[in-house]
């Protein structure tokens, strides 16, 4: 398994790719802008063909490069809580920055708690960590030991919970029986800044305590 990481614009959020060598086949978590043309040209240099756009959440920042997925055909998942932010995304234009151009997108694939998953031949199983935003998904990977995690937490950080949907509660509430619950040593892939892991944030994560 292929994993790489950018971190694009406009304000430093990650996308991942994640492919399979031996299928040939690749699927990118979340689509910030650039997120198509880095995507397509790590897939053109391994010979993949990316199979699905998985979404940690419906933030702006997370999905303004879906749209491009979409129009060619690549199955979009993500959760239905967050259907309006996928399908109208100016929803939120008073909570990004000026000058973004926002264009909707449909979701191919609702995911919920607890479905496993199977995309470019990496088996997965979906957790929901709502309170960041109600949408907010985790994609389990438990043998390769990593979870995608958006932005319910950081290194040393957690999602702001003061956007429309966001609850410090039902966050910390996540974090704790979701996050906290996967084994020590998973890594976890966030929507921003360095990856870190469960034990690491366990111990040292000043927000949210076992
Ligand atoms: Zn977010
Ligand atoms: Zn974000």
């Amino acid at each position: 398994m292929i994993l790489e990481r950018a971190e694009l614009e406009p304000i430093g959020t990650n996308a991942y790719f994640v492919a399979n060598e031996e299928l040939k086949q690749a699927f990118v978590v979340d689509a910030p802008l650039g997120a198509f043309a880095w995507a397509e040209r790590l897939s053109e240099s391994l010979g993949c063909t990316i199979q699905a756009l998985l979404l940690t959440h419906g933030h702006w920042d997370h999905i303004l490069d879906a749209h491009l997925f979409a129009r060619e055909g690549i199955s979009i998942m993500g959760h239905a809580a967050d259907k309006l932010l996928f399908e109208n995304p100016e929803v939120m234009a008073s909570f990004s920055i000026p000058g973004v151009d926002f264009k909707g997108f449909a979701v191919d694939q609702w995911l919920k708690e607890n479905q496993n998953l199977k995309v470019a031949g990496i088996e997965m199983e979906i957790f929901e960590v709502p309170g960041h935003c109600p949408g907010s998904l985790l994609f389990y990977l438990e043998k390769a030991s990593l979870a995608f995690v958006g932005d319910a937490i950081f290194c040393r950080g957690i999602g702001r919970c003061d956007l429309p949907g966001g609850n410090f509660e039902t966050l910390k509430n996540s974090i704790q029986k979701k996050i906290y619950s996967l084994p020590d040593k998973t890594e976890l892939y966030s929507g921003h800044g360095p990856k870190t892991s469960v034990l690491s944030e366990k111990q040292e994560n000043p927000f949210v305590r076992l």
